[in-house]
């Protein structure tokens, strides 16, 4: 069979090396907030291009916690807006709400499945505070008119970087320097992954990152004096020490996401399938291959016989889930439509080309 992404694998690659992280952190007895989180941090603001990386525990708690200073810094309030793609992944919505905001959803561009930001402007209130654009399956989102449209009505910029480590714009900016605050998940399936639950947020903005590193702390930047009534979300030394080990790989796997893409590209032909659009190559790290077609399930369960794991992202959008009852009756039609086409084909910096060939195979035989 060939999986939809072989986690076993793509981390025995790195088997020595993470051994030898994980028995620095054992042997040095010291488990929180130490000299790994510390290295990381400054190499994850090294290769983003940004002052500050600072870790936390996962990727939710990255964006709201980001959301949450602005509230502590009184640049946001309770009932404010937010502007967010509705097809993104639960999550960045969830930080909204969580934050007593509320998410004002926006539909994609079908072409590249992130936000439309031609219907931005349409949907800026007096209450609107922020856009929260999601690089969504890996792609930057159209970031120069957002943040055009974000400075002339004041906004903040807040990027979901949790698909797009490494992305880069034709000013060879990275993904997580293109807004004001950015917020990342190296959950293991992500294309920077920890072997557990981990996330970090980066800015270029000082104040932003003073009033982070005591919220994601108790409140707390002196220790048992609560500045805030905050969160425990600090990323432990292990995680840390082996995404320092990690990164140093991120961009030549990348490199093989790429090559597996154009590979899909240039040898799918059929004309039930829709392939992904890419305007620049370095502007999409290809966390998810997502093609598009009409009888979306039929073909997975044919893929699924000939031994092929697919997965959707995502089988029911955010304003269908029980979780977003009063968002039901909103019309979000190319949304809806969206997550009945979808399907992932497999993707991986372990996938073997032969394995590519077999699944471009299969579909141009279907
Ligand atoms: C994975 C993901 C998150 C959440 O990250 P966790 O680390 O799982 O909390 C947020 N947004 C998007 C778009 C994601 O894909």
């Amino acid at each position: 069979m060939i999986k939809f992404l072989d986690l076993y694998k793509i981390n025995q690659v790195h088997k020595e090396e993470l051994l030898d992280a994980f028995s620095r952190v054992l042997d040095s007895g010291w488990y929180i907030m130490g000299n790994e989180l510390k290295t990381f941090e400054k190499e994850f603001a090294a290769y983003c291009g940004v002052k500050h990386a600072i870790g936390v525990a996962n990727g939710l708690d990255a964006l709201i916690l980001i959301i949450r200073a602005y509230k502590e810094m009184s640049i946001f309030k309770d009932g404010d807006e937010i502007i967010v793609p509705a097809n993104t992944y639960i999550a960045s919505i969830l930080a909204i709400s969580a934050n007593n905001l509320l998410p004002v959803l926006v539909e994609p561009d079908l072409d590249n499945f992130n936000i439309d930001a031609n219907l931005i402007e349409a949907k800026i209130t007096s209450r609107t505070v922020g856009i929260l654009p999601v690089h969504l399956y890996g792609q930057l989102a159209n970031m120069d008119k957002i943040n055009k449209i974000a400075q002339k009505y004041k906004l903040k910029v807040i990027e979901d970087c949790a698909q797009s480590q490494g992305a880069v714009n034709y000013d060879g900016e990275k993904a997580g320097n293109l807004g004001d605050a950015a917020g990342f998940s190296f959950y293991p399936g992500k294309n920077l992954g920890a072997l557990g639950d981990a996330g970090a947020i980066t800015t270029n903005d000082d104040q932003l990152a003073v009033t982070l590193r005591a919220l994601l702390n108790y409140g707390s930047h002196v220790k048992y004096e609560n500045l805030f009534k905050g969160l425990n979300s600090r990323l432990d030394e292990l995680q840390a020490a082996l995404l320092t080990v990690k990164l140093k790989h991120l961009d030549s796997e990348t490199l093989v996401r790429k090559s597996i893409a154009n590979r899909y590209i240039d040898g799918i032909k059929n004309k039930k399938i829709v392939l992904p659009k890419v305007e620049n190559q370095d502007a999409h790290v290809w966390h998810l291959f997502v093609i598009r077609t009409d009888n979306r399930n039929h073909l997975q369960q044919y893929l699924t016989d000939n031994g092929i794991q697919t997965i959707i992202h995502y089988p029911i959008p955010p304003h269908k889930q029980l979780a977003y009852k009063e968002f039901k009756s909103l019309d979000l039609k190319i949304t809806e439509n969206i997550h009945n086409e979808v399907l992932s084909l497999p993707i991986s910096p372990v996938m073997d080309l032969d394995e590519v060939d077999k699944v471009i195979k299969l579909l141009n035989e279907y």
